[in-house]
């Protein structure tokens, strides 16, 4: 199937491009920019930020600008910042395109499915609602915020065997989640910025969403602090959770552990095997080392304890931030629409 990038150039634009490099069932069809790279080579124009190289059949891609009218594709990925994802989404999204977004703009919209697969498969039927509502055939379906990506994950297994009733959560989120440049380095090192805009609202809202049920949120209550750390990739966050049903440590590792859902059932090609791992050392997880778990779409969790206050267990979660959080989410969103026939 022909996949295109929207906003290519970006963070989570050369994510993309490197994940569907080798993915099997898409393959890179179109690649858009601003004005300011549209008209140049993908080669030219963007400032490859990536672990691997760039291929050189990529690099000699011309980036077009965001218009359906001049791209050729069956699934689009949108990485374009959230002040001009808006209305650019809607109209590929109306022009019959199947749209997958990584931006802000219309994940708390009630007929948009705000989607981690593993966590709320079944918001895929949203689109049905979508389409009669809008009268368009195309789709545009999101996925979460880099953080709540990872806490939605580790909650999960949880909410399964024991319900939620407050969830409060502290990170250490790594610069690349701020896109590229993002924040000065001499902002960031040797340094902790303790505010990053909006992204507390975004966490507390979005995770209700998805741990939610197609009819509304989740009535739990989460809290959010959120802090820019000097890492750069694989956001880190403390949580501590007060459950409805008793919970060990122990019975909390066992779920995690045992978790798998709809898309590793089906085999999609970018299912970790193990969407949560849990890591029994004292000093686990580290962004370093344990970012690139199940090919970064696994969420590592460690320190697994009781917690004294919320008589319940508080944990560290690790997740790669433009993989699971971004990029490597939003394509197994497409896998799992592909799967259900949203599109064809
Ligand atoms: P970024 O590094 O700042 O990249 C954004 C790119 O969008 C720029 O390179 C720019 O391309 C391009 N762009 C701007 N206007 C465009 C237009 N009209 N058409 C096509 N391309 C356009 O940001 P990012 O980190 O990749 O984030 C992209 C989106 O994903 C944002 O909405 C962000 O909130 C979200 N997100 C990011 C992360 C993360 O960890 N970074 C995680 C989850 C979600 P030019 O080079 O052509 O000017």
């Amino acid at each position: 199937m022909k996949a295109a990038i929207l906003g290519a150039t970006g963070l989570v634009g050369q994510r993309f491009v490197q994940l569907l490099n080798d993915h099997s069932w898409f393959e890179i069809s179109a690649l858009t920019g601003s004005e300011r790279s549209a008209g140049m080579l993908y080669g030219e124009a963007v400032n490859w930020r990536m672990e691997s190289r760039l291929k050189h059949t990529i690099a000699e891609i011309p980036v077009q600008p965001s218009d359906p009218k001049q791209i050729d594709a069956d699934v689009l990925f949108s990485a374009l910042p959230a002040d001009q994802a808006g209305s650019i989404e809607e109209d590929f999204a109306k022009a019959g395109f199947a749209v997958v977004s990584n931006a802000s703009s219309h994940r708390m919209e009630p007929d948009v499915p705000l989607m981690n697969p593993e966590v709320n498969f079944e918001h895929l039927r949203l689109i049905d609602e979508q389409r009669r509502r809008r009268k368009w055939d195309g789709a545009l379906v999101t996925d979460p915020n880099c953080t709540t990506a990872v806490l939605t994950l580790s909650l999960k297994p949880i909410l399964e065997e024991f319900g939620l009733k407050n969830v409060v959560m502290s990170s250490m989120q790594a610069a690349s989640g701020a896109g590229y440049p993002g924040v000065a380095s001499l902002d960031l090192i040797d340094n902790v910025i303790p505010f990053i805009k909006d992204e507390e609202e975004k966490v507390q809202q979005e995770t209700r969403k998805i741990l939610g049920s197609v009819e509304g949120p989740a009535n739990f209550r989460a809290s959010a602090s959120c802090h820019r750390v000097p890492v750069i990739d694989g956001h880190t966050e403390a949580v501590f959770v007060q459950t409805e049903k008793a919970a060990s440590p122990e019975d909390v590792a066992d779920c995690m552990n045992g978790f798998v859902a709809e898309p590793q059932k089906l085999k999609l090609p970018s299912a970790p095997e193990r969407p949560v791992v849990v890591r029994q050392e004292a000093d686990r997880p580290q962004p370093r080392f344990d970012r690139t778990e199940g090919h970064g779409m696994s969420v590592v969790v460690g320190r697994i304890r009781s917690d004294p206050v919320f008589n319940g267990v508080k944990y560290i979660a690790l997740g790669h931030n433009t993989i699971r959080g971004a990029a490597g989410c939003a394509i197994l969103i497409a896998e799992s629409m592909k799967a259900q026939g949203y599109i064809s």
